[in-house]
């Protein structure tokens, strides 16, 4: 087999190194040898690399190390320290630039040097067999396109030390018959003249030399240079010697390879040598070394040669590793984009980056010392300036007219001598006017008048070595300069890599020094956070340090990537958010978890104290920062609990490990749990991650459930025990009984390639446990959802085999509970109270119980956890980092200014910073820590907004069109979903007793209360006066048991259906007279959205048109059609309850004639409507009383703040400015805003506030404008896949197709949620992604453009490279063939491509095979 040059000297390098590092351009640029070794770490070019791997070396470990060239040079200083080490350095000559070589001459390390795949293997063999006797040598080579056969590893690594190179190049001699010495001497043995080349020029010039009688001396052994060696070469007849470099630069310098041939000079000339001429080539090749080779021997023959000639070819700059490493800056020089953005906000013009890349002889990576030398370059000119200025106001020397210059001047002088500047351009404007000599002689300085913020930028790499990095300087200088040091190393990588915590923390070292303000900042994590930093860093008059964290593994990662590595670092505490000001010695901390040097440092300044007495809710998290304490903490109590169980039991032992996502696995093992305990059995349930792998080797019957996650991956609690099962490799399990049940899905994977993934985990588990010779208590289970009973089919036959295996078999299962379901749960929950008021009082944890995570939904509230960090915290031992979504019921969407900044207040006070709207046309607050919940909701009632119904089994918010072009029509159907709400709104008075009752620590005045115990609708105070003169909570519509499911009220105006009323259980079409009059509405019902992925009993459902009823009766109606469900809607199964399956199992025909019978009157026929669209449509339009509306983009509703586009401090700015002038807000069922009634006076104020945060800008591609996803990750638990994340990222890959098919401007219907629940309406998309696992989607196409038509399935679980092969040619058939005005969904239909979906019923049939 033959190699390249790179695998070659890789093949040596693994045969003798123990320890190998390897250095690369980029994250995302490997060097080429990386791709055949197995590096120990890896380190970047940048980041001074030797400086740290020279800290990890050893006496004992041969050692490699594959450096740059640059990286090389960047780390000279440490090379003395390696020269007694077992190392040897790989130098990979990218570009044949050899002067790197003769520029270490005096490095004290040997040289060698291999210019062919063969000789590198070669040359590095011998490099080891030296290093071996503990010396470090440098191996430089130049790259060769030639291959050579790799020598067999048990060939080699036999190979002992030597202590001369001499020795060395024998024993690969005897290991390759090739001979190598330390010169090599090629060409006539009557040679007169002799070409000494360093470098691969050698190669070239062979043949001509040769031709013209001259030799060429290949360098192999560069130093210490042997002038002997050399002698020992030449022919005997050689008088001259023409020494060669190759280089790269065109320089008519001495040579200082050349210096090495005066050391023994004398030797040379008892040889015979008359005359050295120096000489240097850049490129050589076969074109033009015969001209090289004569011009050479013609001048060496002058009487007096000419010395230092250049002679070659120009390298080429356009190298393919230049150009992906160019690529590579460019991308990560984007990345960190983003607090260069927020710095230009705070400063613009004011802003100084005195080492940005535009800098004279600097790029962004420089080091501090030469901004630090710019800014008192600038600090020198500016003392000259204000001399000039002083000199020039006593001569008053200007020209007539200048009182107002000289008064402007003197009022410059004042303000300079303070640290600022006044009016600098009118007194450059009056300077240019003047003309004068001393007028002119200002203007030489006018740059300095200016008083700028001055900031210094660079890289983790100064976190080094602080001393040399000039970090210190700046901190010691005291002057007003601020440094930014961006930090991109991932905290996966910091805790991988032991090298990286050679790093220092710059902030602790700043603030032990003293006299600095430091900030540590990361704008993926608080955005507002950075802006604070910036502004306060550019106010204190000293040195600042704010250290910016933006880890990415690869130049090429989008910002989600660094989203998710930014939060794990901030929450584990590895990345503190904080800010320090000196002179108070103020510590704020941003974060809530700190690590043990930070502790250390505020314990010792009793900040820690302090702090916890601020912010009482950190004191947990300070507390429990150290991972490991509470980890074996946790430990502790689980062992003591187990112990505890195992005493009091009798029976043979039997335990039951579980890995479940669903929660199916996990109430299966707890069911098997409690009939083996029936059974006498010492029965103990837990996850299978709380199992240790040394428990687990002394149990004596083992049990495994496990669900499938993911492609096939074990879920969430399961995956670290298996992760150790698999890499156990001495794990005695022959005494143990295990068997394992699976719970799969067989048709999950439709594809044939990925059939293999159905119950993946259990197979895999079952087979590794009989590989580690466990003994099979019974053969492995498997639970497959498509058997007649799902998986109870397999488990029934399975658990049967277990009982008879512990030979408990004939024993019954005894009185089993039942499982308790929701409606239980509704039922003791005493009208939706449960236990949450104790559950919020309790802070041992973040959460709340189950039953009353159900419960609470009924408040608007739902119990999440971030899943971007789970994986962490549990890893820690931590407890997920819970938190509490809150959804606001805002029937109509309509919200004042008031609210608006109420909201937007409470998601930066007690939420995450940013604010959700939602697919509902409502607001969501998300990331509400359980202390911070009662004050997030008594601060929505404080502006009369409540969240109560907001989810749960009830009537949900009421949603309307948001209708910017008619006023009139638009506050009568806000009427009616008002009326709507309220009539159907739960009359529980647990809502007001839980949230709102009585004065609160956090309310932001005593007032608060009165404005909701005051208030006519809402959330009920007062309970129900029954016969007998008791009050009680009553629910006439719900009852104790509300509804069996949750249901949706939306009313359209046609031509527009932006609230998509085919999706909801009731859908009112407005009907408008000429008058512009509501005359009442047309009913649908039984629309509804959420499946189970691949349960064929659910699907989902347009809503059937019921008939039309007058306006005045339209919310009696809907409570008809409700209390219809809620008598008949299906309680046992909760994936059949909703209104649709109740409809389709009544017939519709029954199912309206009850609705009428209880209505006690009949729909009347269905007035003619006709639907155009399901979109919104930006920009700004006037209604018929001249309000002004503008509709703006909000993608995927999420209100945040980022360097691009601080949408959220835009709309609190417009919301302060519609306070005071006027105006509303409305929110769209497409999660996108109207700002609303606007007046033509207040329009131009707007428009500005628009433009100046970005707001005004429609100008996407109609797919982006016309696109939706739900929230889903990092906190809907439910979620599979990414989706509001995810979506614009996977839009922008698909705009470029549509750009060039022509397409940009028509409008798709695009949607993706992260599940099959459908939250933003999937089903009825052109285009739908819904989420089947991480980074898999199943594709449905052919929806309806207005939302009139169920999409269907066409291709399931596929990556985004199939999404894009699938949908590209998709776009551009539909460009080419479409009818005029023919829409996507319609034309994959007329097409072929996909069949249509006629009803909810047939949403599964004629499917395409190949889906
Ligand atoms: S569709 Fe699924 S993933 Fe998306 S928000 Fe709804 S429940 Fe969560």
């Amino acid at each position: 087999m033959t190699a390249s040059q790179s695998e070659a000297v890789a093949n040596a390098i693994s045969a003798f190194a123990s320890k190998i590092y390897i250095s690369q351009p980029a994250k995302s640029v490997n060097s080429k040898i990386s791709a055949f070794l197995e590096p120990t770490a890896t380190f970047q070019d940048s980041n001074d690399p030797l400086l740290v791997i020279s800290d990890l070396i050893s006496e004992s470990d041969v050692t490699a190390i594959s450096l740059s060239p640059q990286a090389l040079i960047q780390g000279l200083p440490y090379l003395s320290s390696l020269k007694e080490r077992p190392v040897v350095i790989h130098v990979e000559l990218q570009d044949g630039n050899f002067s790197i070589v003769s520029a270490l001459k005096d490095s004290g390390l040997p040289i060698v040097l291999s210019y062919t795949a063969q000789d590198s293997q070669d040359v590095a063999i011998a490099a080891y067999a030296l290093a071996k006797s503990g010396k470090a040598i440098l191996h430089f080579y130049s790259p060769s396109d030639d291959k050579t056969k790799l020598i067999a590893a048990s060939r080699i690594s036999s190979i002992g030390a030597v202590d001369t190179l001499e020795e060395a190049f024998k024993v690969v001699k005897a290991l390759t018959w090739t001979s190598y010495s330390k010169f090599e001497y090629s060409g006539p043995s009557k040679a007169e003249t002799a070409f000494v080349v360093l470098g691969g020029a050698g190669a070239y010039l062979a043949k001509p030399a040769n031709a013209q009688g001259a030799g060429i001396i290949k360098v192999r052994s560069y130093q210490p240079f042997d002038t002997d060696s050399l002698i020992s070469v030449l022919p005997k007849n050689v008088k001259k010697l023409l020494v060669l470099e190759q280089s790269h630069e065109l320089s008519s310098n001495f040579q200082s390879f050349m210096l090495d041939f005066f050391r023994d000079f004398n030797k040379l000339i008892d040889f015979g040598i008359e005359i050295i001429v120096s000489s240097k080539l850049l490129k050589v090749s076969h074109e033009n070394s015969k001209s090289i080779v004569e011009t050479l021997l013609t001048n060496a023959n002058l009487a007096k040669p000419v010395q230092n000639l250049t002679l070659g070819a120009n390298f080429e700059s356009d190298f393919e590793e230049l150009k992906t490493l160019q690529q590579a800056k460019q991308s990560a020089v984007k990345l960190e984009d983003a607090y260069m953005k927020i710095l230009n906000q705070v400063y613009g013009s004011n802003l100084n980056i005195l080492n940005s890349e535009d800098s004279e002889g600097s790029d962004a990576s420089t080091t501090p010392e030469f901004g630090y030398g710019k800014f008192l370059y600038a600090q020198d000119k500016r003392s000259q300036l204000e001399e000039l200025v002083h000199n020039a106001i006593s001569s008053t020397s200007f020209g007539v007219d200048s009182v107002e210059l000289v008064e402007l001047l003197t009022k410059w002088l004042v303000s300079s001598k303070s640290g600022s500047a006044t009016q600098a351009d009118s007194i450059i404007e009056l300077l240019k006017k003047d003309g004068s000599e001393t007028a002119a002689k200002l203007l030489e300085l006018q740059e300095y008048f200016d008083v700028k913020s001055s900031w210094i930028v660079g890289s983790d790499s100064w976190s080094y070595d602080l001393g040399s990095s000039g970090v210190h300087n700046v901190l010691a200088s005291g002057k007003n300069v601020n440094m930014l040091i961006i930090d991109s190393t991932p905290f996966s990588d910091v805790k991988a890599n032991k090298a990286a915590s050679r790093k220092k923390d710059v902030g602790l070292y700043a603030m032990n020094f003293g006299g600095c303000y430091v900030a540590s900042v990361a704008v993926y994590s608080s955005y507002t956070q950075v802006l604070q930093a910036f502004i306060e860093a550019g106010k204190y008059d000293g040195p600042s340090i704010v250290l910016a964290y933006l880890p990415y593994k690869s130049e090429a990662d989008d910002s989600l990537e660094v989203l998710k590595e930014t939060k794990v670092a901030v929450d584990s505490g590895y990345w503190p958010l904080y800010r320090y000001q000196p002179t108070t010695s103020d510590f704020a901390l941003d974060s809530t978890v700190i690590r043990r040097e930070l502790e250390q440092f505020l314990e010792r300044e009793n900040k820690l104290t302090m702090l916890s007495a601020k912010n009482p809710e950190f004191s947990r998290n300070l507390k429990f920062s150290h991972a490991d304490d509470v980890k074996s903490k946790q430990q502790n109590v689980a062992r003591d609990a187990y112990s505890k169980l195992l005493e009091s039991l009798t029976g043979a032992p039997l335990t039951i490990a579980f890995a479940s996502d669903g929660g199916n696995a996990e109430s299966l093992a707890k069911k098997l749990g409690r009939r083996g305990a029936s059974r006498g059995l010492k029965t103990t349930v837990l996850p299978m991650d709380d199992l240790t792998l040394e428990d687990f080797a002394v149990e004596e019957n083992v049990v495994f459930i496990t669900s499938t996650s993911g492609q096939g991956e074990f879920p969430q609690n399961g995956k670290a025990f298996w992760d150790a099962l698999k890499s156990a490799a001495d794990l005695d399990l022959t005494t143990v009984k295990v068997s394992t049940f699976g719970l799969g899905d067989s048709l999950y994977w439709p594809r044939k390639e990925d059939k293999h993934y159905y119950n993946k985990p259990a197979k895999d588990l079952s087979a590794r446990l009989s590989f580690l010779q466990a003994q099979e208590l019974a053969p492995l289970g498997l639970g497959d959802d498509q058997d007649a009973d799902g998986y109870s089919t397999g488990y029934d036959a399975w658990e049967a085999l277990i009982w008879e295996a512990l030979g408990v078999s004939g024993q019954g299962n005894g009185d089993e509970p039942p499982p308790i379901t929701n409606e239980d749960m509704k039922i003791a929950s005493n009208f939706l109270r449960g236990t949450i008021v104790q559950g919020l009082q309790d802070q041992s944890t973040g959460a709340i119980s189950a039953s009353d995570q159900q419960m609470t939904k009924f408040h608007g509230i739902y119990m999440q956890d971030d899943r971007d960090i789970r994986d962490e915290r549990k890893a820690s031992g931590l407890e997920p980092a819970y938190a509490f979504m809150a959804r606001v019921r805002l029937p109509g969407g309509a919200a004042t200014p008031k609210q608006w900044l109420k909201i937007d207040e409470l998601a930066d006070v007690r939420g995450n910073g940013t604010l959700k709207i939602t697919t509902r046309a409502t607001f969501q607050l998300h990331g509400l820590v359980k202390h911070n919940l009662k004050a997030a909701i008594r601060g929505m009632n404080s502006v009369l907004m409540d969240t109560l119904g907001a989810c749960g089994d009830v009537n949900r918010n009421v949603m309307v069109s948001a209708l910017p072009g008619n006023a009139k029509v638009h506050a009568q159907i806000a009427k009616s979903s008002y009326v709507i709400s309220e009539h159907l709104l739960p009359q529980t008075t647990a809502y007001h007793e839980i949230w709102l009752e009585g004065a609160d620590e956090n309310d932001s005045s005593p007032k608060d209360s009165r404005v909701w115990e005051n208030r006519p609708d809402g959330p009920k105070k007062t309970k129900t006066l029954v016969s007998g003169n008791a009050l009680v909570d009553y629910e006439p519509f719900y009852g104790p048991t509300y509804l069996p499911r949750k249901f949706k009220v939306v009313i359209t105006v046609p031509p527009y259906n932006d609230v998509d009323v085919y999706a909801h259980d009731v859908g009112l079409v407005a009907i408008v007279d000429e008058n512009d009059i509501v005359t009442g509405y047309n009913v649908l019902a039984g629309g509804g959205m959420g499946t189970t992925h691949n349960n064929k009993k659910t699907y989902p459902r347009t809503g059937s048109m019921l008939g039309y009823a007058p306006i005045d009766q339209v919310h009696i109606v809907c409570e008809k059609i409700m209390l219809v469900q809620r008598d008949n809607g299906d309680r046992k199964n909760r994936k059949h309850a909703r209104l649709k399956y109740t409809i389709d199992d009544m017939g519709q025909d029954v199912f309206k004639s009850k609705v009428e019978e209880l209505w006690g009157q009949k729909f009347a026929e269905a007035k003619p409507f006709e639907i155009k669209s399901n979109i919104d449509y930006f920009g700004w339009v006037k209604d018929e009383l001249n309000f002004n509306h503008f509709t703006c983009f909000i993608e995927n509703g999420r209100v945040e703040d980022t360097a691009d586009l601080p949408q959220k401090t835009g709309l609190r700015e417009l919301a302060k400015y519609m306070d005071v002038n006027g105006g509303e807000f409305r929110l769209t069922g497409n999660q996108h805003l109207v700002i609303s009634n606007i007046t033509d006076e207040d329009i131009t104020a707007v428009k500005e506030i628009l433009y100046k945060y970005k707001l005004d800008n429609t100008n996407f591609s109609a797919l982006r404008l016309s696109s939706g996803a739900c929230v889903a990750f990092p906190t809907c638990g439910l979620a599979m896949a990414e989706s509001e994340r995810y979506l614009p990222v996977l839009i922008s890959k698909i705009e470029n197709a549509l750009e060039e098919y022509g397409l940009r401007h028509d409008s798709v219907v695009m949607r993706m949620t992260g599940c099959p629940n459908g939250c933003a309406r999937p089903w009825l998309a052109e285009v739908a992604l819904v989420g089947k696992a991480y980074g898999a989607y199943n594709l449905l196409l052919g929806g309806g453009y207005h939302g009139q038509r169920l999409n269907k399935l066409f291709r399931s679980s596929i990556k985004e490279d199939e999404i894009l092969a699938i949908l590209k040619p998709l776009f551009k058939r539909w460009s080419l063939e479409r009818h005029e005005g023919e829409h996507f969904g319609d034309f994959l239909i007329r097409a072929g491509v996909i069949n249509p979906t006629t009803e909810g019923k047939y949403f599964h049939d004629d499917v395409p095979v190949e889906a």
